[in-house]
């Protein structure tokens, strides 16, 4: 694609990175056939093809308007699109860039920037866990739409202490997690317990920083993900952990692009590379002990039909999905296949509060090709797409690693 950037962009960092990016997308349009957001509204400025034109023209030094903002936050940010494209379109690093520059010049209406300043605040805030315990608390009596959105508490079990395993991990629980589903994290230390590895907790700015990122301030980001580095890299100099583990591949997709986030921070581009290359998902953990875990399991205690959901930042972003599917065969699991895998649940981090409508129509749309492959049991690799696949069908969904550890001689 031919470029002509206005003046301001051609000097500015951002301005030619994103030349760059733009420049090697040839039109072809492969990428509409897998991206959710045209596949549900048929508009081609829904599509990835129409968003690098946006963002081609905010470059050129066309005026952004509240249309072009309307048309880049309807993005999942899932990048389907990047793992169609025959070019090799960083479609995701654009779409940042584009989100930031329109964000600058359109002054979104008091009402938006009003729920995007709370759900920032509110799931970032200390008072988010006593809160949500509250609504777990009352859960029975909340109106059905609110009860869609508070997770039934489930009992985590007890979490060995893993001190005197040699090998030591650290893991990121996260902001939500640890108040919406524990379990995860409990499941997670007790099966790398079983594998000889011990699970350290981590310290840091709680969040990854994506909640921010997405929500127009990636600034705020930024310092969660410095205050994150400045937690755990004396571990990792101290020679104190061997890997930072994600169970969310939400937070993972994230955590694994702080050295893309922070390149032009001299004082933390290098240390971001040294977390960087730490950083596993749990899947590539258990993955080298995938025989040895096995042989503790009891497979009657596994779902005999179970389908599982790869979220678009296990699949897309972070490449993980064949690793996944690979270990959870080798685990026993029966895994069902059903059709339009690669397409995006609607969950998105804060999508589905932002975009309600289009995010019930990919869950809904994702559930009945789920459902057609009758399953059991729906597993998943994030809290996000666990949450929101649950809101919408009666199947219980479930971390992969809850299974597994469900399942523990
Ligand atoms: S990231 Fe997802 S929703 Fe956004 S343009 Fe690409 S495929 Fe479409
Ligand atoms: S598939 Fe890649 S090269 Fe083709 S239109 Fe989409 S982004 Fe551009």
């Amino acid at each position: 694609m031919q470029t002509n950037l206005a003046d301001w962009a051609r000097v500015s960092e951002l301005g030619q990175e994103a030349d760059e990016i733009l420049r090697r997308c040839v039109h072809c349009g492969f990428c509409q056939a897998t991206c959710p957001t045209y596949q549900v509204l048929g508009d081609e400025l829904d599509s990835p093809r129409g968003r690098i034109y946006l963002i081609k023209e905010l470059l050129e030094g066309q005026e952004p308007t509240q249309a072009t903002q309307m048309h880049l936050d309807r993005c999942l940010t899932c990048r389907n699109c990047e793992t169609t494209c025959p070019s090799g379109v960083e479609y995701g690093h654009l779409i940042d860039i584009g989100r930031k520059i329109v964000e600058e010049k359109v002054p979104r209406p008091l009402s938006q920037r009003l729920q995007r300043a709370l759900l920032r605040k509110g799931l970032n805030s200390p008072l988010f866990a006593p809160a949500y315990k509250v609504g777990q608390a009352v859960r029975g009596l909340l109106p059905a739409s609110l009860q869609k959105k508070v997770v039934e508490a489930r009992p985590t079990g007890v979490r060995p202490d893993t001190r005197h395993h040699v090998k030591q991990v650290l893991l990121l629980t996260g902001c939500v997690q640890p108040t919406m589903m524990p379990t995860i994290d409990s499941a997670t230390i007790r099966v790398l317990d079983r594998l000889g590895i011990g699970t350290q907790v981590a310290q840091g700015g709680g969040c990854c920083g994506a909640l921010n990122f997405h929500l127009d301030d990636q600034d705020a980001a930024r310092v969660q993900m410095r205050l994150n580095i400045d937690a755990w890299l004396p571990l990792i100099e101290a020679g104190k952990i061997e890997a930072i583990v994600m169970n969310a591949s939400g937070c993972g997709a994230m955590v694994v692009e702080y050295a893309h986030h922070l390149r032009h921070d001299a004082a933390y581009a290098a240390k971001a590379q040294k977390v960087v290359a730490l950083v596993r998902d749990i899947a590539e953990v258990v993955a080298p002990h995938a025989q040895a875990l096995a042989a503790q399991l009891d497979t009657t205690r596994l779902p005999k039909r179970p389908a599982f959901h790869p979220p678009c930042t296990l699949q897309h972003w972070q490449g993980l999905r064949p690793l996944s599917e690979d270990l959870f065969v080798k685990l026993g699991l029966a895994l069902q296949p059903f059709t339009e895998t690669h397409l995006c649940c609607g969950s998105a981090g804060a999508y589905s509060v932002l975009q309600p409508e289009i995010s019930t129509a990919l869950r809904d749309r994702k559930l009945s090709q789920l459902n057609a492959a009758k399953p059991d049991l729906v597993l998943s690799s994030n809290i996000g797409c666990i949450g929101h696949l649950q809101s919408g069908t009666e199947i219980a969904v479930r971390h992969w690693i809850e299974v597994v550890d469900a399942a523990l001689l």
